[in-house]
């Protein structure tokens, strides 16, 4: 029976499949014949459209037509009412592109797939990932995988090029995401081991530069005025854009072209041609394309690859038609791979080829050929191997008639062994591959007379090629705890499922039966602070549930678990309550609040304001210039919040570009403090370094050899952020390797009891620092511990605001 492996890439503008039937990927085409297979759904009544079709109703019929939901994945938004008064969640929506893609399939194959690997966006947090997953489930799939776009696009591109050693950029600019990560392939395993990116810069950036720009000729030559953002122009609007972006893709075949304007504007007929070259066209673009490169080489400075490291760039997504991005790649960053394959079916042939590896894929009914044989075996082989000379073994299961006693494996030009079966009917033998193809085999097998009996499967066949590792995590996850800082559970790049428990201490006291409560916010990012990390779900110890009071520095075990498909379980336990709370992680992205938003831009506003005077000042010009752009982008920003916002989209676009901004003003702000943080850095450094040398395990040693190679860069490029996280690790494997030297305890407590007069309960913690000197003087440092702690829960912790901590309530 052969299987079917199927990848799908859900795209935010287009989605299309491809299938792996045991030779190649190949793309499924649409009813239309196409490749891909526009994200749009039109629903009226029971009637549902999708793709092109639906497309035609942009214009005509926008209230039951549907686009860009991708984006609002996981966020718990649902549409605006259509026409009979019904919204639908972008999960359903998704489930009806999927549906789309699974007729054509069943069209294409002859049988409906129940499993499949779908890709999502590198810069998918942990909610938008489960969202896809419960729109496959809608679709009728019962078993999904999820793999990263760009993991997917590398994988598709590097199993036709001989890439072991290098490092490869996936380049993906779609309709509106921008994905940048970094790939390198090793001992056959195809790893990713960095991303950046915007999940806000795309062609659709293009087709508006292009649309202003016809706006401005067309005010100029007709008189008129065209307000392209007002929603009663908006059937206008999308006119304009859809001229602008037919025109943009074919001038990535033609050298010119013209865009034949027809529009009603308020009753006026407006009719003009407007001729454009390519080279108008590309300079038009260029800032869209300039954003996508500087995020590139961000993500190659990160990664020490800024100076000619980078071998191969794969290019992704429609706008990589365009020469002008071609080009600009290939001289600014590193020549393309795979440069003649299709960049819009990439992805999908990917995740196809992802499938087989894992062995994800439904039986193929109609393939399969009738069970006549009486022979039946069951084989274990790779379905993708690095290595030219797979194992394979296999035993019979089922006999019937003729009994084989041998068995072989053969293919043009090549046989294998021939092997006589075990009296259990089991075999193993090694059989030779083609390099970076599928090759089939043939099972023969002949019985004890030398006559040939036919067995099932007839035949096999491997892919040499490179295998991928476990999807990694895009973004690391944690827990923001109440000083501001973020305790990472999981980094990026992780290989999922993964799982990890950290211990910490809860920072108030609650009374049972009273109505206080105590978060646990767990966030996502890379960033040490835990207010610039998105807040991706919550954990709450309600009072009312408490059996006893819960002091402050109460133990409180949290774990976090990812599994392959991005949902993420979490639980919190009380071991002195007896008390486990499970699974209260709402995975809801935030919705951004316009006041909220429009108070951070005000404040921003005088932050910058702030820096400007000083960089005025000091004549710090790279500052000056930062602070002139950011001040630019800021009333950018300032003229859309003053807009209504109804669109979910745009509020959470202006809510990242918001955060942006903050933390590059914070990171000028800090610039100051760089000097003492480089400073503070080096004591660390030397206080972590004896420790380990003085109390540090093996382990511990390692860590901190690995530890050295970082501070060293953090102090040679002076960020305050990364300084700061540097520090945090120092701080830590410092105290990791103090708790084992024998002065800890006795230090502890004597630093605690040096804050005496700090503590909640003066008598209690005067009593015990008495104890503490009594046992120090007998010398008994090992009693010290508990005394200590009892100590610690009495005094306050150095904490900060809600608003910082996404109002943690443990340390
Ligand atoms: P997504 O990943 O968001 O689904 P795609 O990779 O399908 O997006 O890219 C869609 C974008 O590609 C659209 O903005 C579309 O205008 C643009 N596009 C498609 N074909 C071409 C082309 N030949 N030249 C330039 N841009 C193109
Ligand atoms: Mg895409």
């Amino acid at each position: 029976m052969t299987k079917l492996h199927l990848g799908i890439d859900l795209g935010t503008t287009n989605s299309a499949t491809a299938i792996f039937t045991g030779e190649q990927t190949q793309v499924v085409p649409n009813k239309r014949g196409q490749a891909n297979t526009p994200s749009i759904v039109r629903i009226t009544g029971d009637k549902v459209m999708v793709g092109d079709r639906a497309r035609k109703f942009l214009d005509s019929d926008a209230i039951n037509t549907h686009r860009e939901f991708k984006r609002l994945m996981g966020t718990g938004k649902l549409t605006a009412p259509d026409s009979s008064g019904k919204q639908w969640s972008p999960e359903q929506l998704s489930a009806e592109v999927l549906k789309a893609l699974l007729d054509d399939v069943e069209a294409t194959t002859g049988s409906r797939p129940s499993q499949a690997v779908i890709t999502v966006p590198a810069l998918f947090e942990l909610p938008q990932s489960k969202a896809t997953s419960e729109a496959a489930q809608l679709a009728g799939l019962d078993k999904v995988e999820l793999l990263p776009e760009p993991v997917a696009s590398a994988f598709s591109a590097g199993w036709s090029e001989d890439s072991v050693g290098q490092s490869w950029l996936v380049f993906d600019l779609g309709g509106g995401t921008f994905d940048a990560s970094l790939v390198e392939a090793r001992d056959g395993l195809l790893r990713v081991i960095g991303h950046d990116g915007d999940n806000f810069l795309g062609g659709r950036d293009i087709d508006r530069l292009l649309a202003d720009w016809v706006v401005r000729q067309l005010e100029s030559n007709h008189q008129i005025q065209i307000a392209i953002d007002d929603p009663a122009h908006k059937g206008l609007a999308a006119k304009l854009y859809g001229e602008a972006e037919q025109a943009k893709i074919r001038l990535s075949t033609q050298a010119s072209t013209v865009l034949e304007i027809d529009l009603d504007l308020d009753g006026r007929e407006i009719i003009d041609e407007l001729p454009l070259n390519r080279q108008e066209l590309e300079m038009l673009c260029e800032p869209v394309i300039n954003r996508a490169l500087e995020i590139c080489r961000r993500l190659l400075a990160e990664h020490g690859l800024d100076e000619g490291g980078l071998d191969r760039t794969v290019l992704v997504g429609g706008p990589a038609n365009m020469p002008v991005i071609r080009q600009r790649v290939t001289n600014e960053l590193a020549p393309l791979a795979a440069e003649n394959r299709d960049p819009m079916t990439l992805v999908a042939e990917g995740a196809a080829l992802y499938a087989v590896s894992i062995g994800l894929g439904s039986d193929n009914d109609s393939a399969t050929p009738t069970d006549t044989a009486e022979n039946k075996f069951w084989l274990q082989y790779p379905n993708v191997c690095s290595e030219l000379d797979p194992t394979v073994m296999g035993r019979l299961v089922s006999t019937e008639g003729s009994k084989p006693s041998t068995i072989q494996l053969t293919r043009d030009g090549w046989e294998s062994e021939k092997v006589t079966l075990t009296e259990e009917g089991a075999f193993l033998t090694t059989v030779s591959i083609l390099p970076s193809k599928a090759t089939r085999f043939t099972v023969q097998c002949r019985d004890a007379s030398g006559a040939k009996v036919s067995v099932t499967p007839q035949t096999i066949s491997i892919v040499h090629g490179l295998t991928l590792s476990d999807p990694p995590l895009s973004r690391s996850i944690g827990v923001a705890l109440a000083n501001g800082y973020v305790k990472t559970f999981l980094e990026r790049g992780t290989p999922l499922p993964a799982r990890r428990t950290f211990s910490q201490s809860t920072v108030d006291t609650l009374m049972p039966g009273s109505d206080g409560e105590l978060n646990i916010p767990i966030v996502q990012g890379e960033r040490a602070k835990a207010r610039y990390c998105r807040r991706v779900g919550n954990l709450v110890i309600r009072a009312a549930e408490l059996k006893k009071p819960l002091h402050a520095g109460s133990r409180v075990e949290i774990s976090l678990e990812v599994d392959r498909g991005g949902n993420m379980k979490s639980q919190a336990s009380l071991p002195d309550q007896n008390l486990l709370i499970k699974g209260v992680a709402e995975l809801v992205i935030p919705s951004a609040d316009p006041q909220a938003m429009r108070a951070t831009w005000q404040s921003l506003q005088r932050r910058i304001s702030i820096q400007q005077q000083g960089a005025f000042r000091e004549r710090n010009e790279d500052a000056v210039r930062k602070l002139e752009h950011q001040q630019q982008h800021l009333s950018e920003i300032g003229i859309q919040l003053t807009g209504t916002m109804e669109c979910e989209d745009t509020r959470q676009r202006l809510y990242r570009n918001l955060l942006e901004i903050e933390a590059e003003v914070e990171e000028l702000e800090q610039r100051g403090q760089v000097d003492e943080l480089k400073e503070q850095c080096e004591s660390e450094y030397l206080n972590a370094q004896y420790s380990v040398l003085q109390w540090g395990s093996e382990i511990d040693r390692r860590l901190f050899s690995e530890l050295e190679k970082k501070v060293a860069t953090a102090m040679e490029r002076g960020r305050a952020t990364e300084l700061e996280r540097i520090i945090e690790q120092l701080q830590r494997i410092n105290n990791a390797t103090y708790r084992k030297s024998p002065e800890f305890w006795s230090d502890q407590f004597q630093y605690a009891a040096s804050r005496l007069h700090q503590a909640t309960n003066m008598r209690r913690a005067k009593l015990l620092v008495d104890k503490g000197r009594d046992l120090l003087e007998q010398g008994k440092t090992e009693e010290l511990r508990g005394i200590t702690q009892s100590l610690w829960s009495l005094l306050p912790e150095n904490m900060r605001s809600a608003e910082e901590t996404h109002d943690s309530g443990v340390f």
